[in-house]
């Protein structure tokens, strides 16, 4: 019974307004949808946007997810090396990633499939073997995705997997689609991936900084915004531990093992999602020195949490203490 809930649950958006009276804002819709729990908030407008919002949500997950059958990820992965013709949205994010990964030379690599199928942290309680792991680099190069018009060959045996770009692009263009319907005001939330449209009644947004391994909405700051995307990418968020050792999500393309370079996470700021997401998987393979070499040529702010918790931020961004709390906001 409780599992039949649950499913209901899923399917259906759970719009909540924070009063009895409809025209009280924030109305939210949470749903869960591309492998975690997405929330749409908005504070002006109307429920039937945010119903919208996340049947748009849904559309793109089936174009871009990698195991849905009809999707264009899964048919380029599945054709063989043959050319797939694919949605012109689909080339537009298969751009950006392969741009990401150039810049990051690799740190990014949308072909990592055959790596995090490997790993498969979800499931797994002890690394793969050494063999495997030299096996799978082989098929790891960005270099091997062609892109000619709205077609697309993935070469050598190589395999997308966009779950570290994806819920950026999809975050924007859930923007986009609120905007279009007269929303000024509101948050895009998937998974920890937040957009923000606007500000909230004059004032920033405020964004919750996860602690790294801390407890379910422990903070180690907060995040003063206005109309910005802050995207996260931590080692906490997916792992298993194995020998005293964390094995999390984010693989490094260059020794085929999650990365291990003393970071615990990375958060991108800056306008566009889909930038901050790709960037913020590649800042944290990269570590400081290079993450904030790359992230300079998109114009984006960082904060780096080390493993031992000191929070190191970029240029363009300035610590305050209220109440004892730390805020983090943009130098204006
Ligand atoms: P994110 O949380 O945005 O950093 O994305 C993590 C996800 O991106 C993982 O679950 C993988 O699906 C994928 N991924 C892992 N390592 C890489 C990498 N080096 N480059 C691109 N995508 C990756
Ligand atoms: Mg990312």
């Amino acid at each position: 019974m409780k599992r039949f809930i649950l499913i209901i649950l899923c399917c259906i958006p759970l719009i909540t307004h924070t009063g009895c009276d409809k025209n009280v804002y924030p109305i939210s819709a949470t749903e869960f949808m591309l492998d975690t729990v997405i929330t749409v908030t908005v504070y002006d407008g109307d429920g039937n946007a945010l119903r919208g919002a996340l049947e748009l949500c849904k559309q793109y997950e089936n174009l871009l997810s990698k195991t849905v059958k009809t999707s264009d990820i899964y048919k380029i992965n599945h054709s063989g090396g043959m050319p797939t013709e694919v949605n012109p949205e689909t080339v537009e994010l298969l751009n950006t990633a392969l741009n990401i990964a150039a810049k990051s030379n690799g740190a990014f690599d949308p072909t990592v499939l055959p790596l995090v199928t490997l790993w498969d942290v979800q499931n797994r309680t002890f690394p793969p073997c050494v063999a495997d792991i030299k096996d799978k680099l082989n098929y790891v190069n960005y270099n091997n995705i062609i892109i000619s018009q709205n077609t697309v060959t993935a070469q050598g045996g190589a395999q997308l997997d966009l779950g570290g770009i994806a819920k950026g692009f999809i975050a924007d263009r859930i923007k986009e689609y609120l905007k279009v319907n007269g929303i000024t005001s509101g948050v895009i939330n998937l998974g920890g991936n937040t957009l923000l449209i606007g500000n909230k009644n004059g004032s920033d947004f405020t964004v919750g900084l996860q602690k790294p391994f801390g407890k379910n909405g422990e903070l180690s700051a907060t995040l003063e915004l206005t109309d910005k995307t802050a995207v996260t990418s931590g080692i906490y968020q997916r792992y298993f531990e194995a020998d005293g050792k964390i094995y999390h999500h984010i693989i490094d393309p260059y020794t085929g093992y999650p990365c291990d370079n003393g970071i615990a996470s990375v958060t991108v700021i800056t306008e566009s999602s889909c930038i901050a997401d790709g960037l913020s998987t590649a800042c944290l393979n990269l570590g400081i020195e290079k993450g904030i070499e790359l992230a300079k040529q998109y114009g984006a702010e960082l904060i780096y949490i080390t493993a031992s918790g000191e929070l190191i931020l970029t240029d363009g961004l300035i610590k305050t203490y209220k109440d004892n709390r730390l805020f983090v906001c943009l130098k204006t």
